[in-house]
C-alpha cells in the first residue's frame, strides 16, 4: 500500500519546485528534509541571479517557496532525516531515522550535497560573511577586492578565473605544488594577469572582525599570510547520494547520472538539483530539473493508476 504519489527527499529549491508541480497535477506528495527547507538557499545570504527577485534574502526564497508548495496541499515533513531509500517491488520505501517508513511508486531524489569543508578556524564563524563555496552566487559581492581561492582542481581554478570578473586579484592556493585542474582551464588561469597561484600552502585559519580580513597559511614550514576580502573554498563537493540502497549510475564523484528527463537507471526514481551530474549548481536550473522531473513522475504514476484499473 501506498501513503503516497510522490516522495521528494529534500526540500531545497529544486525539491519544492517538483512538489509544488505534483501538487498541482493532484498527486498526493510529500517533501521531506533532514533540517529547515531551503537547503543551500540557507546558506546564501543574498540572492541576486533567480530571475524575477532582483535581490531577496535565502532564506526569504526558502519560506516564500516552501508557502508555496504547501498553499497546494503538499505535506511537509522537515527536521527528518531520511536513513534510506529502498525499493519493494514497485514500491519505493523511504525509512526515515525516527523510525518511520513511507512508501510511495514514485521517489524523486532532491536531496542535493555539501561542499566539502576545509575545517579550519575561521571557516564556520565567516560563513556568509567572505567565506563562500559558490563565485557565480557571490563574486559579485567583492568587486575592486583581492580574493583568495583554495583548492586545485577544476572548480578552484574555473572558479578563480571567473572571480576575476569582479576582484582585482585573486590568489589561488593550493596544498601542493601540482594542480590536478586539466591542461586547458590552467593555461587559461596562467594567462590571466589578475590571477596569482600560491602553491605549497596549507590553510590554517580564516581571520576578520565583521568580515573576512586576512588568510593564513603554512607555506614549507613558513607561516605567511594575505590581506583578502574574501575566502571561496572549491576543494570538492559531495553529492548526498549515497542514501540510496537500490543502485543507480552515478559518476565517479558520486553524482547520479540521468536522461533528460531526470530519470535514473532505477525505475520510478528521478533526480533533480545537486545530487544529479550536471554543468551548473543554480537555484534556476534546479527549479527546472524539480518541475522537469514532476511532470514525468506525474506521467508514470498515472499510468500505474490506470493499469491498476484495467
Ligand atoms: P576535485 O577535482 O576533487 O579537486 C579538489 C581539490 O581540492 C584538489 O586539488 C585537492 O587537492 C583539494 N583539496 C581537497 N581536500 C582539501 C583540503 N582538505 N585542503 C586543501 N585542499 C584540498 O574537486 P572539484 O574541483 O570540485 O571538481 C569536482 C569534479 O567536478 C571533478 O570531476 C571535476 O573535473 C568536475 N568539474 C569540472 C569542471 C569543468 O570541466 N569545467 C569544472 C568544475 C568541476 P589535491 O589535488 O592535493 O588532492
Amino acid at each position: 500500500m501506498s501513503d503516497f504519489d510522490v516522495i521528494i527527499v529534500g526540500g531545497g529549491p529544486a525539491g519544492l519546485a517538483a512538489a509544488l508541480y505534483t501538487a498541482r497535477m493532484e498527486l498526493k506528495t510529500v517533501v521531506i528534509d533532514r533540517g529547515p527547507l531551503g537547503g543551500q538557499l540557507l546558506n546564501t545570504e543574498l540572492i541576486e541571479d533567480y530571475p524575477g527577485f532582483e535581490s531577496i534574502l535565502g532564506s526569504g526564497l526558502a519560506m516564500k517557496m516552501g508557502d508555496h508548495a504547501r498553499k497546494f496541499g503538499v505535506e511537509i515533513r522537515d527536521f527528518e532525516p531520511v536513513k534510506e531509500i529502498d525499493a519493494d517491488g514497485n514500491q519505493k520505501v523511504v525509512r526515515l531515522e525516527s523510525g518511520d517508513e513511507l512508501r510511495a511508486p514514485a521517489l524523486i531524489l532532491a536531496a542535493g550535497g555539501l561542499p566539502r569543508y576545509l575545517e579550519v578556524a575561521g571557516e564556520k564563524e565567516f560563513w556568509g560573511r567572505g567565506v563562500s563555496y559558490c563565485a557565480v552566487c557571490d563574486g559579485a559581492f567583492f568587486r575592486n577586492q583581492e580574493l583568495a581561492v583554495v583548492g586545485g582542481g577544476d572548480a578552484a581554478v574555473e572558479e578563480g578565473d571567473f572571480l576575476t570578473r569582479y576582484a582585482s586579484k585573486v590568489y589561488i592556493l593550493h596544498r601542493r605544488s601540482e594542480l590536478r585542474a586539466q591542461p586547458i582551464l590552467v593555461e587559461r588561469a596562467r594567462k590571466n594577469p589578475k590571477i596569482e597561484f600560491v602553491f605549497d600552502a596549507k590553510v590554517k585559519e580564516i581571520v576578520g572582525d565583521a568580515k573576512v580580513q586576512r588568510i593564513v597559511y603554512d607555506q614549507r614550514g613558513e607561516q605567511k599570510e594575505l590581506a583578502v576580502g574574501g575566502v571561496f573554498i572549491f576543494i570538492g563537493f559531495v553529492p548526498n547520494s549515497s542514501l540510496l540502497k537500490v543502485h543507480v549510475d552515478h559518476d565517479d564523484a558520486g553524482y547520479i547520472i540521468t536522461d533528460r528527463n531526470m530519470r535514473t537507471s532505477a525505475e520510478g526514481i528521478w533526480a533533480v538539483g545537486d545530487v544529479r551530474s550536471q554543468l551548473t549548481k543554480q537555484i534556476a536550473t534546479a527549479v527546472g530539473d524539480g518541475t522537469t522531473a514532476a511532470v514525468a513522475a506525474s506521467g508514470y504514476v498515472t499510468a500505474l493508476k490506470d493499469a491498476a484499473r484495467t
